[in-house]
């Protein structure tokens, strides 16, 4: 069965890898201390309640044109988009609310991902109120936490896992027999002829793997 994809976006420095290291348990993505980019995508497994996803840890966002490494990690962030069952996009309260959180959130809307919006570095009380101000970027309502501290971070991957796809009841795929997993491929048919008593049904039942 493949696990549903959750892709972790946002312009640098707002604290995606330490998010991500917050949600895996381990020291997993590099956290930079210098606004910087990360080239390599970073794909970590991840569970929450027993449900098991997929992290994807990006570079970050930043308009620019495609020549350019910021250029590449930024494509890369979109294939990261296109690809993923639900975005988190994760912004910085410190900093409140930025002409790239802006042009992020757009792209976002445009994709029409489902989106998940988190405001990171809500270290504590005083700055919760701060994080409604995301509200206007048009992704939806804003989750509070602080990925250093683990503030918050237990509401917010409830949330999370709400919306990931359901999680089908039983794989299909160990259920019914091969033959007929691409049922709606069947393109050709194949009749089995001949006088009684030659098994031709014993040739069926071994073709299909059943009685
Ligand atoms: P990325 O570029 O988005 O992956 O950001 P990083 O995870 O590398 O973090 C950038 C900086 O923000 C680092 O110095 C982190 O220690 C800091 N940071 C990340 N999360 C928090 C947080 O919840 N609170 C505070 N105060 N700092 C944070
Ligand atoms: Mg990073």
């Amino acid at each position: 069965m493949t696990l549903p994809t959750v892709a972790v976006v946002g312009r640098p420095n707002v604290g995606k890898s330490t998010f991500v290291n917050r949600i895996v348990g381990r020291r997993e993505a590099i956290v930079e201390e210098k606004p910087g980019v990360t080239r390599d995508r970073k794909v970590l497994e991840a569970e929450w309640n027993g449900r098991e996803f997929i992290l994807i840890d990006t570079g970050g966002w930043m308009p620019s044109d495609d020549r350019t490494l910021e250029g590449k990690v930024s494509k890369q962030s979109e294939r990261a988009i296109k690809d993923a069952d639900l975005v988190i996009l994760i912004t910085d309260v410190t900093t409140g609310v930025t002409e790239d959180d802006d042009r992020v959130a757009s792209l976002l809307r445009r994709a029409k991902r489902p989106t998940l919006l988190v405001v990171n570095k809500v270290d504590s009380d005083k700055r919760e109120l701060d994080a409604w101000e995301f509200s206007g970027l048009g992704v939806g309502d804003p989750w509070p936490v602080s990925s250093m501290h683990g503030r918050g971070t237990g509401d917010m991957l409830d949330e999370l896992v709400r919306r990931l796809p359901p999680e089908p009841e039983v794989d299909p795929a160990d259920l019914a027999p091969a033959v007929l997993d691409d049922a709606d491929d069947v393109a050709e048919s194949v009749a089995i002829v001949g006088r009684p008593n030659v098994g031709k049904s014993t040739l069926f039942n071994r073709l299909i793997g059943d009685d």
